[in-house]
């Protein structure tokens, strides 16, 4: 059975983590099933909207690998497919259920639907609109109008959720709410059914904020007369606190995990983890996703961001994809530290990759080999403790390498054991105080690879300045 799934974010801002999630979670089922994912701009909150959230979100989706089969950019069989370009369907539909007696036009002034609510709140009682223009038959001739549901009474709307399982809704929960506004404008719940049908969508997974929406729109379905498509609800992402991921706390947009280093194969990976499982898998890459995602694996819990783990996850990516694939997203971070990087760079991107986290952390520990030594950070107790008492030995080694006719791993580390051999002590004995003079620092990349890469005139003249 192939399943036809969307996403339809509203262009508010920019694509948050849990709206990639819902992305990525439609996709998978959609991709799995054979079937197609449909990409859909809610834009009709106009004042909300802003036309570069709409690239923003675009490009963060496409960043993140999540292609869409029908949708801006790209079209497809029920285009337009933006809400605001949709305009005509949503009122065709809502002249069709006026035909049909399942709508009524309502006349009903600000001034009575305010003091209807007021007493609703003083009594306690169901709140909302009385249904007073329901019988009254008005036509286009009746002016300005919202266009009501005719909800019958004693309705109670129920859902078997996919995440949640079944929910109901008891029928004094409803009134005859409205489809189309006095000015024309369709309501949000209307046109994401009218759309959701008119595109064929067969299952529709979102975030829990829009369970409460659910019962409306089933109703909307019900009026229309078309079947409704399975609907799964998912969990909330907390943040490490426990609260409400969100931008005053922390950073919740995919393009700022992507400023801070990430790859998009690790938060996609994460992502996937964050509310799904597959026994005690953590780590994924799109296939095995695909093979493996199942609405089933969904939890119900609401998941919880941990950066730690993202870290881990990114690691894990860093040095498991091609080496030129890590080079190329690294470069602009090394440029960001005003550096451009050589003919070396694939080198030194293999050399450090699998110790670094992030690509922020990789273009950090590249620095090394492309600043002046004047930036270089140097960790002057170890220059003090440890290269001052061995410049006897850095310098023989400076000797041996300065005359290798060829500068190669290889042929530093046959010139290195031997000044070793010569002087009577280990290779510890001269690795370290050498690492501290070629980097500054005690811990690095392993020492030859580092030789090799920093070139033989910026190794020898480090090994020579000894950061005194
Ligand atoms: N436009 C809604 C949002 O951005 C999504 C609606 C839905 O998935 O039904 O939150």
């Amino acid at each position: 059975m192939s399943h036809r799934t969307r996403f339809a974010p509203s262009p508010t801002g920019y694509l948050h983590i849990g709206g990639a999630r819902t992305a990525l979670f439609n996709w998978l089922l959609a991709r799995k099933s054979g079937g197609q994912f449909i990409l859909r701009i809610e834009d009709t909150d106009e004042d909300r909207n802003r036309e570069e959230a709409v690239d923003a979100i675009l490009d963060g989706l496409g960043w993140l690998g999540i292609g869409w089969d029908e949708g801006p950019r790209v079209g497809g069989p029920h285009a337009p497919y933006r809400q605001t370009e949709r305009l005509d369907t949503y009122q065709a539909i809502a002249q069709r259920l006026l035909d049909e007696g399942k709508a009524y036009r309502c006349t009903c002034s600000t001034e009575r639907l305010q003091a209807l609510r007021e007493a609703a709140k003083e009594s306690g009682g169901r709140r909302g609109y009385d249904g007073h223009c329901r019988t009254l038959g008005l036509g286009p001739e009746a002016g300005p109008a919202a266009i009501r549901l005719h909800v019958p009474d004693g309705t109670s709307v129920e859902v078997d959720d996919l995440i949640k399982g079944p929910v109901t809704w008891d029928s004094t929960e409803f009134d005859d709410f409205i489809l189309v506004r006095p000015d024309g404008m369709p309501m949000y719940n209307f046109v994401v059914v009218c759309d959701d049908v008119a595109m064929q969508v067969t299952d529709v997974l979102r975030g829990d904020e829009h369970l409460n929406n659910t019962p409306k729109q089933l109703l909307i379905y019900a009026a229309i007369g078309a079947p409704r498509p399975r609907f799964g609800h998912m969990p909330l992402i907390l943040d490490e606190q426990g609260r409400k991921m969100s931008k005053r706390f922390g950073d919740v947009a995919v393009g700022q995990y992507r400023d801070r280093g990430f790859l998009p194969e690790a938060l996609v990976n994460y992502l996937a983890r964050l509310g799904w499982a597959h026994g005690d898998a953590e780590l994924f890459d799109v296939p095995a996703l695909v093979q493996m995602f199942s609405v089933e694996g969904i939890g119900a819990s609401a998941g919880k961001w941990d950066i730690a783990k993202l870290k881990w996850v990114n690691a894990h990516w860093m040095k498991s994809l091609p080496v030129e694939r890590i080079a190329a997203d690294g470069r602009p971070f090394l440029a960001a530290r005003g550096f451009e990087a050589g003919a070396n760079w694939v080198e030194v991107v293999r050399v450090l990759r699998d110790r670094c986290q992030t690509l922020v952390e990789l273009a950090e520990s590249a620095a090394v080999f492309y600043q002046p030594d004047v930036d270089v950070v140097v960790d002057r107790e170890a220059v003090a403790g440890v290269l001052a008492p061995a410049a006897a030995l850095v310098e023989a080694a400076a000797i041996a390498f300065a005359a290798l006719p060829e500068w190669t791993e290889a042929s530093l580390e046959v010139a290195g054991n031997a000044v070793c051999a010569e002087a009577g002590v280990k290779l510890g004995k001269l690795a370290q105080p050498l690492r501290v003079a070629l980097i500054g620092q005690k811990v690095g990349p392993g020492l030859w690879q580092s030789l090799a890469l920093l070139g033989r005139e910026t190794s020898l003249r480090r090994m020579r300045t000894r950061w005194s």
